[in-house]
């Protein structure tokens, strides 16, 4: 086994100069989830933030924040530094239509995921070499990246240079992360390519194998026989869980266990070796191998072409899996009900 021990670069506040982005315009295409939270960021350090948006419910939002909106290629035209934070699935077709063409020499582009690029040769995504392409993609939700920066905490980023035509493309990088309020907390130097294959990564093996964890330990208790309410706010409901997770991140994986009863200290010391599943990794190098190769984005792409909502069959499946409907009971039974829906999140 080989361990990985060449850490990263990571850039904080000291290492960024906000004067640089002065005499910029900044467009932020997209106001979305990021493009929202980065646009309103940027304003309340200083920097000239315009925004691209069709005309939708959006643009509407950031007229009502007082930002100026004008279409996508009209603030391409007006921007010298051009933040595309629309969904990664139409990002080529309105790059290609509504942008490309009003590129000029020295513009830069900024994206939030290395996903476009990472997978080129799938997406059709080619930005003209006389531009810089720079990431800053943060380890957040839209929410979270405003919140964490009204509260001064910050939130962490992966950061990256694919193209550098200007020769100040690390510097605008690292003043645009100041900006939003990355380097507060963290921005961490990766490729677009290491960024992409973490973020699905994070969503397609981590999270999944996890969640079958989840789903075994309540079908165990659910068995046994133990009352639904119970067994669902003992694994995840309280919130309890996640507040270990947090502290994880804070003291260490093992030093937060202090934080935790004798009890539970000694029982989980002495069972965590019967879990240990050798299989595991190596179903998670396999599954890594299809992102690290480009088969997953060539399967996706073939799926969003085939027009129909992809998502829906796979959902309504998730939906009949057992215990959903348990899950729903138990919502209703004790009154939970999330404060805002998820498309407002
Ligand atoms: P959103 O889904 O919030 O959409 C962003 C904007 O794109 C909205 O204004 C939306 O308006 C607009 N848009 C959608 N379809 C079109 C279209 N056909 N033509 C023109 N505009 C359109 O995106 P996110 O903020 O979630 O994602 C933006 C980027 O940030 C992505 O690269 C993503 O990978 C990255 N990212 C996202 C994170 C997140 O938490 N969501 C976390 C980290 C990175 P409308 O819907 O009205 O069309």
């Amino acid at each position: 086994m080989v361990l990985n021990e060449k850490y990263a670069q990571v850039y904080f506040d000291k290492d960024a100069n906000l004067a640089i982005l002065k005499d910029k315009i900044i467009a932020v295409i997209g106001y979305g989830n990021q493009g929202r939270a980065q646009a309103l960021n940027l304003r309340d350090n200083g920097v000239k933030v315009i925004v691209g948006n069709i005309e939708d419910e959006y643009r509407e939002r950031a007229l009502k924040d007082g930002l100026k909106v004008y279409s996508i290629s009209e603030a391409t035209k007006k921007a010298d530094i051009l933040m595309i934070l629309l969904p990664d699935e139409i990002q080529a077709e309105i790059f290609n239509r509504d942008i490309l063409p009003y590129l000029t020499e020295n513009k830069v582009l900024d994206f939030a995921t290395g996903y476009n690029i990472a997978f080129r040769e799938v997406t059709g995504f080619k930005p003209p070499e006389f531009v810089d392409v720079i990431m800053i993609a943060p380890r957040m939700i839209g929410v979270g990246v405003r919140e964490s920066f009204l509260s001064g905490e910050g939130f962490f980023s992966f950061i990256g240079i694919h193209q550098d035509h200007s020769g100040s493309a690390k510097e605008i990088l690292l003043a645009l992360a100041k900006g939003i309020g990355t380097t507060k907390k963290g921005a961490i130097e990766t490729t677009f390519e290491q960024e992409a294959h973490l973020d699905l990564f994070s969503e397609q093996i981590f999270g999944p194998s996890f969640g079958n964890i989840l789903r075994n330990a309540i079908k165990v208790l659910l068995e046994e026989g133990y009352p639904p309410e119970a067994v669902m706010v003992e694994i995840y409901m309280s919130g309890e869980f996640s507040y270990s997770l947090k502290e994880m991140a804070e003291f260490g994986i093992i030093d937060q266990m202090d934080h935790h009863s004798q009890t539970s200290q000694y029982g989980g010391l002495t069972r965590g070796a019967s879990f240990i599943d050798e299989r595991l990794p190596e179903i998670m190098k396999k599954r890594l191998q299809e992102i690290q190769t480009g088969k997953f984005a060539r399967e996706w792409a073939r799926v969003q072409k085939r027009g129909k909502d992809p998502l829906k069959p796979l959902k309504d499946a998730a939906r009949n899996m057992p215990f959903i409907q348990t899950e729903k009971r138990v919502r209703e039974n004790l009154k939970i009900k999330p404060k805002v829906s998820v498309k407002e999140k």
